[in-house]
């Protein structure tokens, strides 16, 4: 079965914190132990694992991308004209796979599941399956 968190992102570039939402879903499919996907089913978002304690670092990536992939360039060809999106969602990739041990997710201390927003704002869906070991 797969699971469906909505999100809502309120920006061109945003990165949202979405490890609670995925924490919820893995404690109510009742697994132990197995693999939790998280995937994300557009080609101008991606979703990224990193740093939720000092929220300096995803600025940090997020500012970054947008120097290194402007949003215009006479370079492109896509005529929907949102070339930077459609680059940044496959640098960031469309999935991260998290241990589940013990009920819950095995992330590292510092370590945060984040929605990767490129073309926003808009409504945008994000599929987990988990699978048991
Ligand atoms: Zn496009």
């Amino acid at each position: 079965m797969i699971k469906e968190i909505k999100v809502s992102t309120s920006s061109r570039s945003q990165f949202l914190n979405i490890t609670g939402q995925v924490s919820r879903e893995v404690s109510s499919s009742g697994i132990k132990e197995g693999v939790c996907t998280v995937y994300v089913p557009h080609t101008t978002a991606a979703v990224t694992i990193n740093e939720n304690a000092d929220p300096d670092v995803m600025e940090d990536i997020k500012n970054y991308l947008d120097k290194t992939v402007p949003w215009s360039d006479p370079d492109y060809g896509h005529a929907e004209g949102n070339s930077a999106a459609h680059i940044k969602s496959s640098m960031m990739g469309s999935s991260a796979d998290v241990i589940v041990s013990g009920g819950s997710l095995n992330l590292g201390t510092w370590q945060g599941i984040y929605f990767c927003e490129f073309d926003g704002p808009r409504s945008r869906r994000v599929w987990i399956k988990i699978i048991k070991d």
